[in-house]
Order: structure tokens, then C-alpha cells, then sequence
């Protein structure tokens, strides 16, 4: 399937590694130029020497930063001539006991996976609407859905962002302005990111990594994690000129772990 988006500029946010990069090179893969971003330069710098080589044809830029500063974003959003299509993403939040966060904590949770993806979303959406084309993918988590007890702080700050675009995504000159803005949900895919939150489970329990790793396939109806590829790839569809009348969702990718009929 042609996805329709060859030169098209994508702004993918936290994309050095893990679901941010399988965003990226899915885009690459069909003809999207990107800005990616990164706090740490090395890893950036290499991702992106990664996606030139998987498509030569695309301009592939990297801009180094905290996404969830002012700086950051508005680094990131000088370097994209035009942002038609915007991947907002960061680091999630430490686990933890919430009698321990304190309002900096929550600052901090509320900053990355709230107030970071909204302001990019005021900036992006307007121009957007007047050219007749935007796709917004927020990643979000499967916490969203079904919450995870040590991740309070993820539990409260990504629902805080579901609800805006619950609203915003309906909302005139978006909705019918062909802007599309969705939320992809992930279950456990394998990125660093699982493989630290496995490190820490394995520490407290007394068991090793790979233990603690072979139980969570295991307990994942499809007895594997997933991979950024896949994620990637459902993120360059819903980011395609197909996916029109798709808007305002809340996308699971999780192998099947949410035990609902709906
Ligand atoms: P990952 O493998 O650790 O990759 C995170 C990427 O984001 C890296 O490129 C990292 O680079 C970048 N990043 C982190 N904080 C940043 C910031 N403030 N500014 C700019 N870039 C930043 O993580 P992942 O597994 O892909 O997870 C991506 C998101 O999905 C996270 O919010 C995570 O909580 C959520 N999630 C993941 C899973 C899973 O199973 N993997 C499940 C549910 C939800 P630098 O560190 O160099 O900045």
C-alpha cells in the first residue's frame, strides 16, 4: 500500500531509540523527511545516519535537546520547515509510591507527558489546518487504559493528555480540516526502556533479568514483546492519507494483554 506521504516533513520527537526511532524509520521508509530528537547527542547523531541509510532520498535532520523545555521544542520545531506531521513522544516516568511525589515530581510527569505534547500540538495544529492535511500520534501508554500501580505518575499525566485530545480532536478547523490526532497505547515492547524497568523488577525480587523478562513474554497472550518495527508501522499508517476518518482514538498495541471485549 502507497501511503500517500512521500515529502511529507514529520517532526518525531524522543527518537533516538526505541518506539520514537521505529516511528521514524517507518516514516522514512515512505518518503517523509524528519527532524528527530534526543537529549543525548551520540545516540541521535547515529539514528539518524540509520534512517539516511534506510532511505537516501529523505532529509533526515537531528536536533539535539530536552523536548520537555521551551528550548527544546522550539529548537525542534525551527529545524522542520513545515510540520505535517507531528510524533510527540518522551521518556516516561519513574515508577514509584505515590505518598513519596511531591508536586516538583508531578511537575516534572506533567511537564513530559502532558504539557510538553500540548504545546507542541498549538503549534502545529493551526498551520496544519490551513494547508488541509496534519496527523498527530501521540504515544501514550497501555497504562492509559488499564493502570499500573507503581506508574501513578504515568497513570495521571498521560490521562490528563487523553482527555485534551478527546476534545480538541473534534473540534472545528481540525477534525474538519483533515488534522487527525490519535493516541497509540503501548503494551510492553522491547526497547530500553522495558529492559531498565525489567532491571529494576529483577533487583527487587531477587532474580535475574532474563527471568524477569521470559515471565512478562510469558504472561503476554502472545507470549512475546513487541517490536518498534510494529509499533512504527501502524504509526506511518495512521500518519498516511488513508487514515482520514480516523481521529480521536485510543489505539492499544499490547499482543492482546488488556483482557476486555472492547
Ligand atoms: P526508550 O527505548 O528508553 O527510548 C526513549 C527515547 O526518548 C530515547 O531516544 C531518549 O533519548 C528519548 N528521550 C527521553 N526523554 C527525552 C526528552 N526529555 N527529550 C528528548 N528526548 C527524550 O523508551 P521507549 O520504550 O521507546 O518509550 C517511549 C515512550 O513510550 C515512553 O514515554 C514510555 O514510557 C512509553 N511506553 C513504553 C512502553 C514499552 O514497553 N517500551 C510501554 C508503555 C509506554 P535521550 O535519553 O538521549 O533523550
Amino acid at each position: 500500500m502507497n501511503l500517500g506521504i512521500s515529502g511529507r516533513w514529520a517532526l518525531v520527537c524522543a527518537a533516538s531509540k526505541g518506539l520514537g526511532k521505529g516511528c521514524a524509520a517507518a516514516l522514512v521508509q515512505e518518503g517523509v523527511h524528519v527532524v528527530i530528537t534526543a537529549r543525548g547527542d551520540a545516540a541521535l547523531q547515529a539514528t539518524a545516519a540509520e534512517l539516511r541509510a534506510l532511505n537516501p532520498a529523505v532529509q533526515v535532520l537531528a536536533v539535539a535537546g530536552d523536548i520537555t523545555t521551551a528550548e527544546g521544542r522550539a529548537a525542534a520545531l525551527a529545524a522542520c520547515p513545515q510540520v505535517d506531521i507531528l510524533v510527540n513522544n518522551a521518556g516516561g516516568p519513574p515508577p514509584g509510591d505515590f505518598r513519596d511525589w511531591d508536586r516538583d515530581t508531578w511537575l516534572k510527569a506533567l511537564d513530559a507527558n502532558m504539557l510538553t505534547p500540548i504545546a507542541l500540538m498549538q503549534a502545529v495544529i493551526d498551520p496544519m489546518a490551513t494547508r488541509g492535511f496534519g496527523r498527530i500520534v501521540n504515544i501514550t501508554s497501555a497504562a492509559v487504559k488499564a493502570p499500573i500501580d507503581v506508574l501513578g505518575l504515568s497513570n495521571g499525566a498521560r490521562s490528563g493528555l487523553t482527555g485534551f485530545v478527546a476534545g480538541v480532536a473534534r473540534q472545528p478547523r481540525v477534525a474538519n480540516a483533515n488534522v487527525t490526532i490519535n493516541n497509540l497505547l503501548p503494551g510492553p515492547f522491547d526497547t530500553d526502556r522495558l529492559r531498565a524497568t525489567a532491571a529494576g523488577a529483577a533487583a527487587k525480587a531477587g532474580k535475574s533479568i532474563d527471568e524477569v523478562l521470559a515471565q512478562r513474554r510469558q504472561a503476554n497472550p502472545s507470549g512475546r514483546f513487541g517490536t518498534a518495527q510494529e509499533f512504527g508501522a501502524y504509526c506511518a499508517f495512521l500518519c498516511s492519507v488513508h487514515a482520514g476518518y480516523i481521529t480521536g482514538q485510543n489505539l492499544l498495541l499490547d499482543g492482546g494483554a488488556y483482557p476486555g471485549t472492547f
